[in-house]
């Protein structure tokens, strides 16, 4: 995704921010979040007067870090329906995702090479997975729907007796898709398959739990759920059945032998209070943003036509809405709403701007894809905000279709997926 964001006041437009509104407005937060004042304030202290090495076992200042660690260690479990001695922290779910793939391929190397991903996969599996390929493992990655949800008979079917492996996300950090976990995970546990769930967009957001969704190692990231960058957590299942990894970062043996290093405890810390405040306010903050989402996509399709959502309505985040904006040019959109953040359908690669493999997994050209905006709404969103984005997107669009041919022609009635176009 690119994402753009430019500070310079009012924009270029005709519709103003009313007081109250700061320009600009974050709302890309799929990518990241913004750290929770009460996070900071419990981090504080261990980046400061509390220094210890949670690994330092002779001396009070290292059992007052470990006591910190163990605390954030139950947070988090608790979140997720999980007991404090699976979680092995790790540096972000970048870390936690190639350690629990080429955890299991390296420890189940003699049962089987077969892996079962997705194509609308974060690049964290996706290119792991392919490093594994080269590596000589199989791995099979499974179409989606129009609507963004793998086919479970799909599944079923691609699962065979090398299958050591099943990784499919819990949900989709581009277009807010919540895949059927629990059903994923009845189907592994039955066919004695290891499921890993990347649930990094999920954790704190909508219900998780390991044990009733049978899934058996899944990750998760501090940045995204209101917590500090550069740590996440991967849950590694201990019993029934006991799931084993390779480690995959050698020295010192912490974290169970399964990831060695010193523990950035402030980020720990700061991880643990940011999912005890997701577990407490999780409810009344998913029925916010639900109604700030829809409220935004009442607006927009109140006032625009040829918009549309990209992936389930009903299978999806709180807080994100994906949507396609026909007829417009994808770049010019983004330029013309530049003081509010958000990401497009266009992936940034080295040079050229290429139409994001997500939305093109569920069918959509390249130039619908361009013309494509991710909102991702979260916490300190507020309803004028939302009313204001909504304003100044209708306000550029309507202008930008001003100007397009193609959008007059549609609106004359001519089937212009019929016409033949001259070429010069
Ligand atoms: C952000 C994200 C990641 C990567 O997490 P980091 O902690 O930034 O490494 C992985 N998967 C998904 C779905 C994400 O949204």
């Amino acid at each position: 995704m690119s994402a753009t964001v430019n500070g310079n006041g009012n924009g270029n437009g005709s519709v103003t921010a009313p007081a109250g509104v700061k320009l600009p407005i974050y709302m890309d937060n799929h990518a990241t979040t913004q750290l929770d004042p009460r996070v900071l304030e419990a981090m504080m202290p261990y980046l400061t007067t509390i220094y210890g090495n949670a690994a330092s076992r002779n001396h009070q200042f290292g059992w007052v870090a470990e006591q910190a660690v163990e605390t954030a260690r139950e947070q988090i479990a608790k979140l997720i329906g999980a007991s404090a001695k699976e979680i092995i922290f790790t540096s972000g779910a970048t870390e936690s995702d190639n350690l629990a793939i080429k955890g299991v391929a390296e420890m189940y190397r003699e049962r089987g090479n077969h892996i079962i991903t997705q194509v609308t996969e974060h690049k964290a599996i996706l290119d792991t997975c392919k490093r594994l390929e080269k590596a000589g493992y199989r791995v099979t990655y499974l179409p989606v729907k129009a609507d963004g949800l793998v086919d479970l008979e799909d599944l079923k079917r691609a699962i065979d007796d090398k299958t050591i492996l099943v990784t499919i996300m819990f949900a989709n950090n581009e277009i807010g898709v919540v895949q059927p976990v629990a059903e994923i995970g009845k189907i592994c546990r039955e066919r004695n398959v290891i499921f890993h769930t990347d649930a990094v967009q999920a954790v704190g957001k909508i219900p998780v739990d390991v044990n009733k969704m049978n899934i058996d190692l899944l990750s998760l990231s501090g940045h995204k759920l209101y917590g500090p960058k550069g740590v996440g957590a991967l849950y590694v299942r201990r019993r029934n059945p006991r799931v084993q990894i390779s480690e995959q970062i050698n020295g010192g043996g912490h974290e169970r032998g399964m990831r060695s290093g010193t523990l950035n405890v402030p980020g720990i810390v700061g991880l643990g209070r940011a999912c005890e405040i997701a577990g407490e306010e999780m409810e009344a903050e998913s029925k916010r943003l639900i109604a700030l989402r829809d409220k935004l996509k009442h607006k927009l399709e109140g006032s625009l036509d040829y918009i549309h959502v990209n992936g389930s309505m009903e299978h999806r985040l709180p807080g994100s809405l994906n949507m396609s904006f026909v007829y417009v040019e994808g770049e010019s959109l983004l330029m013309g709403i530049n003081d509010v953040a958000v990401s497009s359908g266009s992936a940034c690669t080295s040079a050229t701007l290429e139409p994001s493999y997500v939305l093109k997994a569920l069918g959509l050209g390249d130039d619908v894809a361009h013309s494509s905006i991710r909102f991702g709404l979260g916490r300190f969103n507020s309803e004028a905000e939302v009313d204001y984005v909504a304003d100044k997107v209708i306000d550029v669009v309507q202008k930008l279709r001003e100007l397009s041919p193609l959008y007059e022609m549609v609106k004359e009635g001519i089937d212009i997926s019929k016409i033949e176009w001259q070429a010069h």
